[in-house]
């Protein structure tokens, strides 16, 4: 299958999100699986050095308003593969210090320059003769493309059949803009509409891309399910809703050649599901001994890398943390973010020497350190669109201890002895978001620990022995592009 991924960021070129992993990630696996894929972005000039933005292969031109915009077509590859990435390259537009928002304020002409970065891709697949199956939008910035293509671009010979999907990695960020950027969309003023793409009044290119694709996605089975609901839908969960079958969530793939114990050079001992000791317990006592805590093998020491926010579930630690220090454990936290909770943290301690340790920083090593040195991790997030840190542990044969919440519940599974026994316990789960299913959820963790340790190994080996790759993320992403495929035909 021939597949244009048009991402506004990706890794190693801009990234400000989860959304670059994921479009690095899924090209990469759709490719190795043998399909044709092109990765498109803006070329961020200040970001991408001239060194590695490849070769000018085309030109394109879209008409914005009433001036001609014209773009260099770059190709390149991505890194150590020969996938083929495409840089949009318009100065004007993209030769600026961040990818959207600068002093805190976003940049105002952010609906110009993404409407005509997706035009411009489109007109590329055309000029480069490019004629993919699959157009795969992401995120508010391309959400106009869906709607390109169905109104305009399948009437033509080069497009016909072609299918659309789009992604939601986050709710939050809608793309409004006045009504009259309708114009920049080339799109006629009937599909301003309440049903299409008008929101209150505005243009709302989140909804757009949701109102106009063949299939609609988002980051985890469960997390699709929730934003159908008022308390997680940012207002468009009727929007949502309406969508039945065509929505679909897919976890996120592991990027396995960063998050991987066999391999990892940043972790003091490897380790793997065949082996784990004495890896597992050297990394443990490495970390303790480094962060301060008491070095001792039997304490059951829980680990947490987190932006501090609400969002993240602090409260309820703060909350029952206390409770926990009574049992022979300890706790290692790494994070940055609101200051009430940084304060917090290190309040605790100061409080408690060699039971609690917080680094309050961004530390990429001892975020490995903690995953691997940790035997149980804390991730009781309010709401959780799917969520890495979960999967890091689980590959780490570190127990995730979540609140059953978007791809924490789709990857996270009670360690009853039923599911023990079936192959699916690897963690502990509570469903209500409340203080004491925190605390009971870390109590099971502690009695297992301490009195069953043949049950803690079993759940151990399910969670590393699981595929988190991107390959199995990839495979459903094929799925959902045939599910497009059908639409199209059975519209045409
Ligand atoms: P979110 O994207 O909501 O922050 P995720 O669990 O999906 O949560 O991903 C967070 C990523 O950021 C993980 O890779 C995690 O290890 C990393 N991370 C978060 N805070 C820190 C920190 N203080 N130091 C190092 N890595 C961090």
């Amino acid at each position: 299958m021939r597949i244009l991924l048009v991402s506004s960021e990706a890794v190693p070129f801009a990234k400000t999100g989860g959304l670059a992993d994921v479009a690095t990630g899924l090209a990469k696996a759709l490719a190795s699986d043998g399909h044709e894929v092109v990765l498109a972005l803006p070329c961020y000039r200040r970001h991408i050095p001239e060194e590695g933005r490849g070769e000018k292969i085309g030109q394109v031109e879209v008409q914005m308003r009433m001036k001609r915009v014209r773009a260099d077509i770059l190709e390149t590859t991505l890194p150590d593969t020969s996938l083929r990435v495409w840089l949009v390259d318009q100065s004007n537009y993209f030769d600026r210090a961040s990818l959207y928002v600068e002093g805190g304020f976003d940049y105002a002409d952010n609906s110009e320059r993404f409407l005509f970065f997706s035009r411009a891709v489109l007109h590329a697949a055309r000029n480069l003769y490019f004629l993919p199956h699959i157009i795969h939008a992401n995120d508010w910035q391309t959400g106009a493309i869906p709607a390109i293509v169905k109104e305009k671009l399948r009437d033509t010979e080069d497009f016909r059949g072609v299918g659309t999907v789009f992604t939601i990695h986050n709710m939050a960020f809608h793309g409004a803009f006045p009504p009259w950027d309708l114009e920049l969309t080339g799109l006629p003023q009937k599909l301003f509409n309440w049903r299409q793409m008008e929101f209150y009044g505005q243009l709302n290119l989140l909804k757009t891309g949701i109102s106009f694709a063949d299939m609609v996605t988002t980051v985890s089975p469960t997390y699709a399910r929730e934003i159908c609901r008022p308390e997680f839908g940012c207002g468009l969960d009727a929007v949502l809703a309406e969508c039945g079958e065509r929505l679909v969530g897919i976890l996120n793939g592991v990027d396995m050649d960063a998050w991987n114990p066999e391999l990892d050079p940043l972790i003091p001992q490897k380790y793997s599901s065949d082996r784990l000791q004495p890896g597992k317990a050297a990394c443990k006592a490495t970390l303790q001994s480094e962060l301060g805590l008491n070095v001792s093998p039997k304490s059951l020491l829980f680990g947490m890398v987190t932006r501090l926010t609400d969002q993240k579930g602090l409260d309820l630690i703060s909350a029952r943390i206390e409770n926990l220090l009574e049992a022979d454990t300890q706790f290692a936290f790494l994070g940055t973010g609101d200051e009430g909770y940084e304060k917090l943290l290190r309040e605790l301690e100061q409080r408690y020497p060699g039971r609690i340790s917080a680094t309050i920083g961004f530390n990429e090593k001892l975020a490995h350190r903690i995953e691997a040195g940790s035997d149980a991790y804390l991730m009781p997030s309010r709401f959780e669109p799917c969520g890495l840190n979960q999967q890091y542990s689980l590959l780490y044969g570190t127990i995730p201890i979540v609140h059953a919440t978007g791809g924490l519940a789709d990857s996270v599974t009670e360690a009853t002895p039923e599911n023990l026994a079936n192959g699916t316990g690897n963690g502990f789960a509570f469903q209500r978001y409340d203080a004491d299913a925190f605390l009971n959820a870390c109590w099971r963790a502690v009695g297992m620990y301490q009195f069953r340790q043949d049950d803690w190994q079993r759940m151990q080996q399910i969670g590393m022995t699981r595929d988190w790759s991107w390959n199995r993320s990839g495979r459903d992403y094929m799925a959902v592009y045939e599910q497009a495929l059908t639409r199209v035909k059975s519209t045409t």
